[in-house]
């Protein structure tokens, strides 16, 4: 027996659904807070009635229909996370959206949990009719002949997944990726913001339609008792921790004046809200659910 998987809005004129692919787990110290004490994340975990010892993962995608395209902004972990997770195409199923009617696909970043589903196992493309769009610096730091994660301290098995999840989707597709620059308005209504730091050519969106907009803020921050209450923790997948730390302080603070709609990819489900800046730190404010 599984929960709905799936939640509609509008923005604007847009409809828009996200939609979850899944979560895992993982043990809650240290790869999302790699620079606090352990005693202190599990006194972080408690304070909003979580399990101390393993931190669930989600991972959340949205989809956006601007009457003319059919866009996806990342596509899940596919099969680099186990199997808990890469549930993008049975949920699209759910929502009566086809892979094959997808015809856009923005990408925040390279990492696994952001592109695994972009390629099927038998390396056809998951979304036959769509069209791939990054970041510019991002597209070249994927596409190297050498990729060079070292500043991620994470075990280099777990790195080599990383570049091979890279090798494994994104080659496969390059003659229909479009790189962007930031700043750009890449499809009507949607323009790329930089957020860098997590990643080189990182990137968050900002949708609007009308009066209306969402922002979406990929990896800049994933969960309320971590780097929402502690915006100084790191995670391990940051590859220049400094510089996403100044991004995330931007973005929050900027996104709190402004009583901005935020969605993160990897918040709770429907990892849809507000953010409310309290002294040094950000309290999460969850939409209400809609029927
Ligand atoms: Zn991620």
């Amino acid at each position: 027996m599984k929960n709905a998987s799936y939640y509609h809005f509008k923005i604007g004129k847009f409809s828009a659904t996200i939609i979850g692919d899944g979560q895992t787990q993982f043990p809650a110290y240290p790869l999302y807070a790699v620079n606090a004490k352990p005693g202190e994340v599990k006194k972080a975990l408690a304070a909003v009635f979580l399990n101390t010892e393993k931190y669930t993962l989600q991972c959340n995608i949205l989809l956006v229909d601007n009457g003319r395209d059919k866009i996806l902004v990342d596509t899940g972990a596919g099969p680099t996370l186990g199997n808990e997770l890469g549930q993008l195409l049975p949920h699209l199923q759910a929502v009566g959206v086809s892979p094959a009617q997808i015809t856009a696909v923005l990408v925040s970043h390279g990492h696994l949990d952001h592109i695994g589903g972009l390629v099927a196992p038998d390396e056809q493309p998951n979304f036959p009719n769509a069209q791939i769009y990054l970041a510019e610096p991002e597209w070249h730091f994927w596409q190297a002949p050498t990729i060079d994660l070292s500043s991620m301290p994470i075990a280099d098995g777990f790195r080599q997944n990383f570049i091979n999840a890279a090798r494994t989707n994104l080659d496969p597709l390059k003659d229909r990726i479009h790189t962007f620059k930031f700043g750009q308005e890449i499809l009507p209504g949607i323009t790329a913001v930089p957020a860098l730091g997590h990643s080189p050519g990182h990137t968050a969106f900002l949708i609007a339609s009308g009066r209306e907009s969402l922002l979406h803020a990929g990896d800049v921050f994933h969960h309320p008792a971590f780097d929402l209450a502690n915006p100084q923790w790191a995670t391990a997948f940051d590859q220049d921790a400094g510089r996403a730390y100044q991004t995330r302080l931007a973005l929050l603070d900027q996104a709190s004046s402004d009583r901005s709609l935020l969605m993160a990819y990897h918040l709770p489900f429907p990892a849809l809200g507000h953010v409310r800046k309290v002294g040094r730190r950000y309290e999460w404010e969850a939409a209400s659910w809609r029927f």
